[in-house]
This record gives structure tokens, C-alpha cells and sequence, in this order.
């Protein structure tokens, strides 16, 4: 079954110009691009999508990295998208993801590892709901 799941490349990899990198990298793994959209987003805006983490320590410098300067949305499809998704990235820290994953390769420290992706299906329609309008979509 096709599934969607949603996806940032975080201001860290777009300010090192690794936006096309990584575009190729879920282009090779079969993602389909559904949407997808260039944005800065407010201080605000990112901790609503970050609202799980609230109180959480790294929550402040999180929203004010995201909020740092523009980043890449997009919503994303093919057959099991949002575990493969999350295997592509690898772990939240890159100094524990494995070999050849996107973390791995691009990012720098565990606040700014590159990529964002939705962690289930709820959160992948929460997440797509709250940057995207449905006529996006289509
Ligand atoms: N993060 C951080 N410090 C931490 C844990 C997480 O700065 O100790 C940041 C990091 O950018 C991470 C995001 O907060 O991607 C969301 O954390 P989560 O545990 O959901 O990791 P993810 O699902 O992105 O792997
Ligand atoms: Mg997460």
C-alpha cells in the first residue's frame, strides 16, 4: 500500500547547499515527490510542530535552529514510506547512524542533522496537515 510521510531538509543542509544531495538520495530510494516548498519559518511555527518535545531541554535551541533560516518541506510517497523513510535518515544523532545513511553523510551534531521525517502515521498526518493545504496535494 502507498503511504505518505513528511520530510524537512532542515536549515543546516539547505545553508551547505546539500538540498540537491539529498533530493537525489530519496530520489533513488523511490520516493515519489507529492509537495514540496521552500520556506523560513517562524520561531512559532516550529515549535507547533515540534509541540511533543515541549519542555524537553534541547525544545528552545530546536525551534530557534529551525527557525534559523530557510528549509525545504515535503510530503512523500511510495510503499512503506514512513519506516523507510526513517531508515534512510538513520539515527537522530549522526554519530550513531549507520553507514551510508542521510544523517550520516550530511549532518553535523544532533540538533542539526539535515533531514526531518515523520516517526508514525499519525504524526505523518499531523505533519502534513499542518504545512500543507489540501488543493497542495492533489
Ligand atoms: N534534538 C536535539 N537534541 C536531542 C534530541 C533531539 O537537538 O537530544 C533535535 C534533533 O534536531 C531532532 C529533533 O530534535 O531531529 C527531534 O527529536 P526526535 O527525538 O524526534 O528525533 P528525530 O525523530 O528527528 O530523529
Ligand atoms: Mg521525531
Amino acid at each position: 500500500m502507498i503511504q505518505r510521510t513528511f520530510s524537512i531538509v532542515k536549515p543546516d543542509a539547505v545553508r551547505k547547499n546539500l538540498t540537491g544531495a539529498i533530493l537525489t538520495e530519496i530520489d533513488k530510494a523511490g520516493f515519489g515527490i507529492v509537495a514540496i516548498k521552500k520556506e523560513s519559518i517562524t520561531k512559532r511555527q516550529a515549535e507547533g510542530f515540534y509541540a511533543v518535545h515541549r519542555g524537553k531541554p534541547f525544545f528552545d535551541g530546536l525551534t530557534d535552529f529551525m527557525s534559523s533560516g530557510p528549509l525545504v518541506l515535503m510530503v512523500l510517497e511510495k510503499e512503506n514510506a514512513i519506516a523507510d523513510l526513517r531508515k534512510l535518515m538513520g539515527a537522530t544523532n549522526p554519530a550513531n547512524a549507520e553507514e551510508g545513511t542521510l544523517r550520516k553523510k550530511f549532518a553535523a551534531s544532533i540538533q542539526e542533522n539535515a533531514i526531518h521525517g515523520s516517526d508514525g502515521e499519525d504524526t505523518a498526518a499531523f505533519e502534513i496537515g499542518y504545512w500543507f493545504a489540501g488543493y497542495e496535494l492533489i
